[in-house]
């Protein structure tokens, strides 16, 4: 144990960069500064409210120009663009897939949705996202090629996908995951639900895998109350998907006739027009997020025992959710700073439960989780809104 943590150094340290208002300040809020409001006036005044109208192509030809990638397919939340998302990238009953323990729970929901078991993989501490070179160690040990594909030999199940989470925006190092998938045959499915506006090697993330889901709920960088989008790159993935979305009903004039079980997931129109108005307001969002981030880093300079999350040398990470991380050693002290952070009005709050320690996952296979369960232990979320942060406007 290196020293003690000065909780009170800790505290003076966030109180320099948020606003002394003296009001509770919230882990995260969204921020409508621009057309929000005139975009719904518009919905309600043309009764364009529903599953059809002009916002929610508009919103996914803004998703598809800002991050690169060639077709988005909004739905009604991330949760549902990522079972969609599996299910269009061959995962099924008894299947098995590999997600990080350190995630949050609608990543290995989405997997059960399917059918699927999910088999949680570690974390590396440099990206707080699954860990290639482990992965591959382990994926040596278990992985053999049988005739439905790869199986995991100690289960007998099929290994049908692995999905890399980019954790509170910053991502995971894509390059040597692809490697490691590539080399077993295995597809990689991208959780970007919080890395809207972050950038591995220059590339937007969740233009990787063979299809990624984002996330528009009310907490996340960009709002339309609740949404989500499924990315690909592969438009006859894309087609399958606005297919499987809209209750795979058939193109016809009047006839309503379906081909498969469809699933009615469709955004609808007054949450596209929230989501076209935070889109055009996204490289102000960001600056203000990744301002906040800086001042943050530099309040943490001198306390010991602590260090703000960076994002990683070969990415530009939105930081959605700004991470101080507590030196190993100091695992006690996280819930007395969250206590007392919290009781002066300061919303922060640890990691997510990992996942094989919630009773339904508490079964599912799993590889040695050692980082994970470390970092679980020393990772404490700030007050990360956009308002909290600056712009070059008006700093
Ligand atoms: C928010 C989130 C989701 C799900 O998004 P919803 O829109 O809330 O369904 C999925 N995965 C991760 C990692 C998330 O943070």
């Amino acid at each position: 144990m290196k020293g003690t943590i000065d909780q009170g150094a800790v505290l003076r340290a966030l109180s320099a960069v948020l606003p002394a208002t003296g009001a509770p300040i919230a882990l995260h809020e969204p921020l409508f500064s621009g057309n929000e409001r005139a975009y719904l006036n518009e919905c309600v005044d043309t009764g364009w409210v529903s599953s059809a109208g002009a916002f929610v192509q508009r919103f996914e030809g803004m998703l598809e120009d800002y991050t690169g990638v060639r077709r988005a397919v909004a739905v009604v939340n991330g949760t549902s663009a990522l079972h969609i998302g599996l299910k269009l990238s061959g995962v099924g009953a008894g299947d098995e897939v590999i997600a990080p323990a350190l995630t949050f729970v609608a990543t290995a929901n989405a997997v059960s949705y399917c059918g699927a078991i999910p088999h949680f993989a570690d974390s590396s501490a440099n990206t707080l996202g699954i860990d290639p070179a482990k992965l591959n160690d382990h994926l040596k040990d278990i992985a053999v090629k049988g005739l439905g594909g790869v199986m995991n030999r100690l289960t007998g199940r099929p290994l049908k996908a692995v999905i890399a989470m980019h954790a509170f925006g910053h991502p995971v190092d894509i390059d040597p995951l692809l490697d490691v998938c590539g080399r077993f045959g295995i597809p990689l499915v991208e959780d970007a639900a919080q890395s809207l506006g972050s950038f591995y090697k220059g590339r937007h993330t969740g233009n990787f895998g063979l299809v990624a889901a984002l996330s528009f709920n009310g907490n996340k960088i960009a709002t339309t109350g609740g949404g989500g989008a499924l990315l690909t790159n592969d438009e006859r993935l894309a087609d399958k998907a606005r297919h499987l979305t809209t209750t795979a009903r058939l193109a016809h004039g009047w006839l309503i006739g379906h081909d498969a079980i469809g699933y009615n997931y469709r955004m609808p129109n007054v949450n596209a027009a929230l989501g076209c108005a935070q889109m055009e307001r996204l490289p102000e969002i960001l600056e203000r997020k990744r301002s906040l981030a800086l001042r943050y880093c530099a309040a943490f300079d001198g306390v010991k025992g602590v260090r703000l999350f960076l994002e990683p040398a070969f990415a530009r990470s939105n930081y959605w959710l700004n991470t101080l991380i507590l030196d190993s050693g100091h695992e006690a002290v996280r819930d007395a700073l969250i206590e007392l952070t919290r009781s002066s009005g300061i919303m922060t709050r640890p990691a997510w439960t990992l996942m094989h320690r919630l009773t339904m996952y508490k079964d599912c296979p799993r590889m040695d989780l050692k980082a994970a369960e470390g970092l679980e232990q020393r990772i404490i979320n700030l007050p990360s809104g956009p308002a909290l942060g600056e712009t070059r406007a008006n700093a």
